[in-house]
């Protein structure tokens, strides 16, 4: 599955330490991510299995990471969305403060919406998401729904 994740900075320590937690399931998916909240996963370090006391970065190359959020990465994102690139988006967006990038954010999540694809804005969804039986089943497929059709092959007179 392919996964974007997406952290405003008033959040991206919360997400850091979520992908932590998750680190066993993420790594099995190809993971996306805006500028520098795939730098800071990548930089992520937790103690080497193989080798007490050292540490290892187990992101490290692994994440695709697109523009900055505010300089277009929630818009590739979102374009990817649309083109079915995307199936599942964690989004940790900052609800207390307007960014400068609102009208991007507010697009992101609206595709997100609009496509049916898994998405999450806090942890505890985040977290029962990525623990679905659903995501091991490899018959499931994202529904497009209805509306997408009806409004690409709308009648204009
Ligand atoms: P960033 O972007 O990961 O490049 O900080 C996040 C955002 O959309 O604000």
């Amino acid at each position: 599955m392919n996964i974007a994740l997406v952290a405003h900075d008033g959040r991206k320590q919360e997400l850091l330490s979520w992908v932590k937690y998750n680190q066993a399931i993420l790594s099995k998916h190809n993971l996306y991510a805006t500028g520098t909240t795939g730098r800071l996963i990548e930089e992520i370090t937790v103690e080497n299995p193989g080798i007490a006391g050292t540490l290892t970065c187990p992101f490290r190359g692994k994440v695709t990471k697109l523009l900055s959020g505010p300089l277009g990465g929630d818009q590739q994102i979102g374009a990817m969305i649309a083109e079915g690139k995307i199936q599942m988006l964690i989004f940790f967006c900052d609800n207390l403060i307007v960014q400068g990038h609102q009208n991007d954010v507010s697009a992101l999540t609206r595709l997100a919406a609009l496509y049916n694809i898994a998405f999450a804005t806090n942890r505890t969804t985040a977290d029962m998401l990525l623990t679905s039986s659903l995501m091991d089943n490899p018959e499931y497929r994202i529904q497009l729904p209805d509306c997408i059709a009806n409004y690409a092959n709308r009648e204009l007179k």
